[in-house]
């Protein structure tokens, strides 16, 4: 009886135990998003990226992605966010702005503009949460704001004049969200963002030295979070994406070149206008005072052959940015290496983005890595709006309304099948059985029990009888 009692109770602990432990997947896998800002696909063929090529080799990589347009920065990382193009999620630019007022505000400062931001679409991080999971963001755009009164359970919003490039910070940053956020915590879904290449690719331009030396930093990185996701036990639970939110390209400068000043254009004035948006890269956005659309519009179609010149209504539609009250009646954006100067040229960056994303130079590459993904797997190019289709499959959630959808992201994965269903499944069979391995475990004892105690019955017996008869014997002897 004291043989079945302990092993009843072993196999009570082992059941409770293995469901409930942390990090062994049974309940759900998790999900974790990092985006390296400006990381243009093809920024790893002219440096040496080990980590990057492994990751390649251990997952899934594409040749590129494409991002939504305008390729800016706050704009395509709340695709990634919400699955849905720029112009059906309403953060149509880097830059709050008041018609009314003039008023603009850097991307900063834009960060905590809250209406920005909450204008109908929920991040990933809300829709997760409101559906039972935990989740995170750390210094990802759109974290400073809530949405529907609702943040991220865990948030990190960088504080202003962030030094946006210190490898120890990212390491440390990293160390933060394994051992704490995804460890300790216990969250199924954190958003990672870093701010380069980006810096260092609008400072000295993408084929500089510098660019090159940067993306050495990324791929350390890549591999100090990949062996921190090891030394933390979460291989076996964590489906990692990285990616970015658009590319760059060099800025063409020098006397060769015909800069885009809308003030030299004949016919056009800027005492046309309400509000202007322009002197941010390649693209603007103008609000011609009443009556004068036309005017503005005529003077400047076709008055540089690298300008863009569209009425809101006659945007491309494949360019998703027409649709939205925040979109000013006429944009403009540039071609390759030219940028769009007001009055006078005031823009001296060597790399910039926010061109057509048509373009290659505006894709960003793509590499995911985990238990859900294929290995060493390369998948046709598709549109970052796709991304957010996934990360709700991988944590098992209902998305939101949105643009993308599963199909385009399908062949990367191992199964189509929900990996929470599968787990749990895989996690019912697992206790189905450890419970029959406990019960023939029982059953085998009880029956080696009953047979021990059984032949020492019989012994005892025996040993009674033999007793008597030797008794006899003596006393037959004696
Ligand atoms: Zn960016």
């Amino acid at each position: 009886m004291w043989n079945l009692c302990v092993c009843l109770c072993v196999f009570a602990c082992s059941l409770q135990a293995m469901p409930l432990s942390k990090n062994n997947c049974l309940d759900r896998s998790k999900v974790l998003l990092v985006s390296f800002d400006g990381f243009r696909w093809d920024y790893d063929r002219d440096v040496d990226t080990p980590h990057l090529d492994q990751m390649a080799v251990d997952g899934v990589k594409a040749p590129y992605v494409t991002p939504a347009f305008f390729t800016m920065t706050s704009p395509t990382h709340f695709t990634l966010l919400t699955g849905k193009y720029i112009e059906n999620h309403g953060v149509i630019h880097n830059m709050w702005f008041n018609t009314s007022t003039s008023e603009k505000k850097p991307y900063y400062q834009t960060q905590f503009v809250n209406e920005w931001w909450d204008n109908g679409s929920l991040p990933i991080w809300i829709s997760a949460q409101r559906q039972g999971l935990r989740a995170g963001s750390l210094h990802f755009p759109g974290t400073a704001s809530t949405y529907d009164g609702e943040t991220a359970l865990v948030s990190e919003v960088e504080p202003r004049l962030y030094n946006y490039s210190n490898e120890t910070a990212w390491r440390q940053n990293i160390d933060k969200i394994m051992g704490v956020w995804f460890e300790e915590k216990d969250l199924d879904f954190v958003a990672l963002y870093f701010g380069e290449p980006d810096s260092t690719g609008h400072k000295y331009g993408p084929d500089s030295e510098q660019r090159r030396e940067m993306v050495r930093q990324v791929d350390r990185t890549v591999g100090y979070l990949r062996a921190s996701v090891e030394r933390n036990g979460l291989s076996q639970c964590l489906n990692i994406i990285i990616t970015a939110d658009h590319g760059m390209t060099t800025v063409l400068r020098g006397g060769v070149v015909n800069e885009i000043v809308l003030s030299k254009i004949p016919g056009f004035s800027f005492q046309d206008l309400d509000f202007h948006l322009v002197d941010y890269g390649p693209s603007g956005l103008l609000l011609p005072k009443t009556g004068r659309l036309e005017k503005v519009y005529n003077a400047l179609k076709g008055a540089h052959p690298h300008l863009h010149v569209y009425k809101k209504e006659e945007m491309p539609p494949r360019l998703h940015f027409a649709q939205n009250d925040r979109i000013l009646p006429i944009i403009l954006w540039a071609d390759l290496g030219y940028v769009i100067n007001g009055y006078i040229p005031v823009q001296f960056n060597k790399g910039e983005h926010g061109f057509d994303n048509d373009d290659l130079d505006m894709k960003p590459f793509f590499r995911a890595v985990g238990p859900a993904f294929r290995k060493n797997f390369t998948v046709e190019p598709f549109e970052t709006v796709h991304i957010y289709s996934l990360m709700c499959h991988l944590l098992g959630i209902t998305p939101e309304p949105n643009d993308g959808h599963l199909d385009a992201t399908r062949a990367m994965l191992l199964s189509s099948e929900q990996p929470h269903e599968k787990n749990s499944v895989m996690s019912r069979v697992f206790i189905g059985l450890g419970a029959v391995a406990g019960f023939l475990l029982i059953v085998f004892v009880v029956m080696v029990t009953h047979s021990v105690l059984k032949h020492t019955r019989k012994k005892q017996r025996a040993g009674s009888c033999e007793k008597s008869e030797g008794d006899d014997k003596k006393q037959t002897s004696f």
